[in-house]
């Protein structure tokens, strides 16, 4: 009975199991040459993702929010400088560009799609403005043809968060496909142990074409150091180690077969739930590949909060990324913005709900999941 086997959001034990034996023994080598910290490992995986990306330069980093610090800070931007990013994001984002002394100018995102408003950006846009954040949320990239020709116009920066889209594929006009977070100025990356190539602790990267900027991002990584004890600028210390990288370096090869189980799991869904007038499902964009890190859905006319009572009584997690706007945290409180201020946002904040996805998705779970959702609506 599936409903005996716990559901879960992320099921990382079962994929572990089909892949333990090479994860163990990459873990074992870092113990047994004890090279923790820099060791070949994070050498190899570097490269390998380097490869699997085509792109230059990989600066593996402690975790996302730091790979979207340092690149913040190799950037060189300075207090007073605005970065427009997407107001329906997770909070690391913004939080960066506060804890800088930069201005966060947040903008509101497609109803259908969750990417960042490309009009709204272009409203946003002051003498003081340097960089655009773009998010891929959920799994999917976001406009970057458009967002490409809008910093270019304005001498902009591009930090494109990856978070949550590592291996999905932009799509140019002309079809020539680049990875996600390598089009931008620089990208940015989390190997969070959820997302889609996730490690057993704590790890990020940064990603960037540039010779020059990989060198400062290099430096601002490792304590603003340019050679040994030589120390040009204040940096940070944040490294991959060594036991994190040897897992990443046995999932980056599954990555592409985990990416089509979720794009399985995704289609059985909108499969499913494509006669119910109540649910809105996750739009594709036409130049993107999608990865779904998320399977995220918008209610019309349901309670959410007893859906999710309903579900969690039959054993289906759900979970709710955003419930809060960024402008409405108290912690990005600003006089800019009031309480209506984003309409798309507030509203999705309002009506979505994210289903149990990954690589380990059967038929039968997802049958039992979307019964599970649909009696709920048919009541
Ligand atoms: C997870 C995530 C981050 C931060 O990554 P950490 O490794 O947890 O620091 C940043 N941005 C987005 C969109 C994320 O989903």
């Amino acid at each position: 009975m599936v409903t005996e086997q716990k559901i879960q959001m992320v099921d990382l034990k079962s994929q572990y199991e089909k892949i333990k034996q090479e994860v163990d023994k990459g873990i074992q080598d870092v113990i047994n040459n004890t090279a923790f910290i820099n060791g070949p490992a994070v050498k190899e995986f570097q490269k390998d993702l380097e490869d699997y990306l085509k792109v230059k330069h990989v600066i593996p980093c402690a975790n996302g929010t730091d790979a979207l610090q340092i690149a913040m800070m190799a950037l060189g931007l300075k207090p007073g400088d605005e970065v427009i990013t997407a107001n329906f994001t997770y909070v690391a984002t913004a939080e960066v560009i506060g804890l800088l002394g930069l201005t966060p100018v947040l903008v509101d995102v497609n109803k259908n799609t969750f990417d960042i408003n490309i009009e709204a950006i272009e409203k946003n846009i002051t003498p003081k403005t340097k960089a655009i954040v773009p998010v891929h949320l959920y799994g999917q990239c976001c406009d970057m043809e458009k967002i490409m020709a809008l910093a270019k116009k304005h001498n902009l920066f591009v930090i494109e968060d990856v978070a949550q889209a590592l291996g999905a594929d932009y799509i140019f006009t002309d079809g020539t496909r680049k990875k996600a977070g390598t089009i931008g100025t620089v990208g940015c990356t989390s190997f969070f142990p959820s997302k889609n190539l996730g490690c057993y602790g704590d790890g990020g990267a940064i990603y960037t074409n540039d010779d020059e900027l990989a060198a400062k991002l290099r430096m601002v990584a490792h304590h603003g150091q340019s050679k040994q004890y030589v120390h040009d600028v204040v940096g940070v210390n944040s490294r991959l180690d060594s036991i994190q990288a040897a897992v990443l370096k046995v999932k980056l090869k599954h990555l592409d077969t985990y990416a089509a189980a979720r794009n399985r799991a995704a289609d059985f869904y909108d499969k499913a739930f494509a006669g119910c007038k109540k649910l809105i499902t996750p739009a594709r964009a036409k130049n993107s590949t999608h990865v779904f890190h998320q399977y995220t859905l918008q209610l019309v006319g349901i309670n959410r909060d007893a859906l999710r009572e309903f579900l969690s009584s039959k054993n289906i997690p759900s979970m709710i990324y955003y419930p809060i706007p960024l402008h409405m945290q108290n912690a990005f409180k600003s006089d800019r913005y009031k309480s209506g201020d984003f309409p798309v946002t507030e509203k999705l904040c309002a009506n979505v709900i994210s289903l149990p996805m990954h690589t380990e998705l059967n038929e039968e779970t997802l049958k039992y999941i979307t019964d599970g959702v649909l009696e709920f609506c048919n009541k």
